[in-house]
């Protein structure tokens, strides 16, 4: 950590929560309007009146659409949110109808720069109140404004854009944009909302970009090209730091990058104990593209492939054709290393504009993955039939999320059984072997898991959601993000409940939620008799290493411990106090909130033992 002394006046910091970790330094991008690209053009004196009218069109569709919006709510018998209502009032208002077509008339400019010059202005007046009541309305004027821009420039355009090594700010990410703005090869990443385990960090992590979220307000904290300093280990966003600021954050990148390099040149050994327990360990993706970099972290195959995500920024559901182009990559790429695919995993906080989902109140608990499949059977079939015909005759493993019990099980597995016998019908040479897994990430399902066990090959743990609804976290909220707690004692002894399901039932069983990613937790999972973790590609060389410096035996004395004990604390000075004995203090940290652990790494140059 840069110590606070070192920071001067004219350096602000502004704290969040890391939830990608890295250190990102550059010019902030702050997206205002994060989902239209807004053009700027003066008009004639001719063109004024038909651009009012374009405006006044923009903002009656904006005003149907709430009302649509809340009248849905109504139909389901939810009260209309009044929120909603206060939107439509907003649109109807003097100050942002009235001021912008002045301006339009005025100004002569379009429709879109008046909204855009109108709604800064209107921000500028709120921003000087300091009162949480007008903190709060200065969100909902960003989102009326929004709402009219997008009718401006019509609903297709949802790309966003940023300079190369920009430090992107935005009040949200969807994982969508984190996906568009790391092909613009920004640094990194800084938002108001967002969550440890939300998808749009799992995707920042996917492309080891830092991501700080939970700054309130970010977007008018930070300035348009101000220098900025993400520091995603510490959770902090250092805003104009002075020179030796800088010149510190550089010098910890490189140390970082050292000890990474060094980790690395351990990718090729096995994940296997010092009392030869081999664990092995996979990489999840959530594009075909990364199959290349899970390889060169050394994952031994695909424990997680995050098929949605082919879905997500298109505006047509995708063919046979150009799902097996998309499957058949990663298995070419992995050779003849297992490859998982999950269907598709959409809903909650993963868009799913191809389905027209009405907008929940609550979608992590609305119609969301398998549920949604089998609400759409062809679209579901479609992608069953192509991960049968991607693997070329070879072994398919593929699992279905969110699966609550045997019955739902069921179900998915008579759209793949209906495909199968299409496809054989049609001549298709069948894959060698269909192993067809599930995702535990349901409470139900860890109650279930026995007779799960029995209709299906295999398990993996989804802890990111399992957490989330077992503790009732939404996994996306950074109000409650310090309550997502992996080491909670129920998600211990759901775990092991699982784990001892499957052992019994002859399966073997995986973890792909983001605890399987992070060394301390992967020590526990390892006690507990997990057979296979899958992370992002960059967690597997700590993870690796981590698991070579234990015993089996000492991490399952370790476990059995720490299932009896009733309290999140208890857990923690547990291992705590494991840690302590079985690693020596070394440069690296670890934080598990609560605690510090000490870390060890090996130092750069020494040779493994094996
Ligand atoms: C999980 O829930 O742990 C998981 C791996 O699935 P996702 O994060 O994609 O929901
Ligand atoms: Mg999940």
């Amino acid at each position: 950590m840069i110590r606070e002394e070192d920071r001067t006046s004219g350096e602000r910091v502004l704290t969040g929560v890391a939830v990608s970790k890295g250190i990102a330094i550059g010019r902030a991008h702050v997206l205002k309007s994060r989902d239209v690209s807004v053009a700027h053009r003066h008009l004639g004196p001719a063109d004024v009146p038909g651009e009012v009218d374009r405006f006044l069109r923009a903002v009656d569709q904006s005003i149907q659409q709430l009302q649509h919006l809340r009248e849905k709510l109504t139909e389901d018998h939810e009260d209309p949110l009044s929120i909603l209502e206060a939107h439509q009032v907003m649109l109807r208002d003097e100050l942002l109808t009235s001021g912008t077509i002045r301006r339009i008339e005025e100004e002569r400019i379009n429709a879109e720069w008046a909204t855009l010059k109108t709604t800064d202005q209107i921000l500028q007046v709120f921003s000087h109140i300091d009162d949480e009541y007008f903190r709060q309305r200065r969100s909902d004027v960003q989102f009326v404004s929004d709402r009219i821009l997008r009718n401006l420039v019509g609903q297709g355009d949802l790309s966003v854009h940023a300079p190369p090594d920009a430090v992107v700010v935005a009040r949200d990410f969807s994982p969508a944009d984190v996906v568009q703005l790391q092909r613009c090869a920004v640094a990194g990443f800084v938002s108001e909302v967002g969550g440890l385990t939300s998808h749009s960090a799992l995707v920042a992590r996917a492309f080891e970009l830092p991501m700080v979220v939970g700054i309130e307000q970010v977007w008018s904290q930070i300035d348009k090209d101000s220098f900025v300093v993400v520091d995603a280990h510490e959770g902090t966003v250092l805003v104009d730091p002075v020179p030796q600021t800088i010149a510190q954050y550089r010098s910890r990148a490189r140390d970082l990058m050292v000890l990474e390099r060094s980790l690395l040149q351990d990718r090729q050994l096995p994940a296997e104990t010092t009392d030869g327990v081999r664990v092995i360990l996979l990489a999840n993706i959530e594009l075909a593209d990364e199959a290349q970099t899970a390889l060169e972290h050394g994952a031994e195959g695909i424990g997680l492939y995050r098929t949605e995500y082919f879905y997500m920024s298109r505006s047509t559901f995708p063919t046979e054709e150009e799902l097996i182009e998309d499957l058949q990559s990663v298995v070419l790429t992995m050779t003849n290393r297992p490859v998982t695919f999950r269907t598709f995993d959409l809903g909650g906080d993963k868009a799913a504009q191809l389905f027209r989902l009405h907008p929940s109140p609550n979608p992590a608990l609305g119609l969301r993955s398998t549920r949604l499949a089998l609400e759409h059977r062809d679209v579901f079939k479609t992608q069953l039939r192509a991960m049968i015909r991607s693997v070329n005759g070879g072994k398919l493993r593929l699992m279905f999320p969110m699966i609550s019990d045997v019955s739902e099980l069921r179900a998915a597995r008579s759209i793949l059984d209906e495909a199968t016998i299409e496809l054989e019908h049609e001549g298709f040479t069948m894959p060698s072997q269909i192993a067809v897994g599930i995702m535990i990430e349901m409470p139900s399902a860890t109650i279930l898991a026995d007779d799960l066990a029995k209709e299906c090959d295999f398990f993996s743990i989804g802890s990111n959601d399992l957490i989330q609804y077992a503790l009732a976290i939404d996994r996306s909220n950074e109000h409650v993000a310090h309550l997502y707690r992996p080491l909670h004692p129920a998600i211990i002894r759901m775990t092991k409940n699982v784990v001892e399901a499957a052992h019994d039932g002859g399966l073997r069983v995986s973890v792909c939620g983001a605890m399987a990613g992070e060394p301390l937790y992967a020590l526990v999972l390892l006690g507990i008799g997990v057979d296979e973790l899958s992370m992002p590609p960059a967690a597997l060389p700590p993870v690796r290493r981590a698991i070579r410096q234990i015993s089996y035996e000492k991490a399952a004395a370790m476990a059995d411990e720490l299932v009896r004990l009733p309290t999140l604390l208890d857990i923690q000075q547990a291992l705590a106090r494991f840690v302590e004995t079985e690693y020596e203090h070394e440069s690296v940290t670890i934080s598990e909130p609560g605690v510090r652990l000490p870390w060890k790494h090996r130092p750069v140059g020494r040779k493994s033992s094996n």
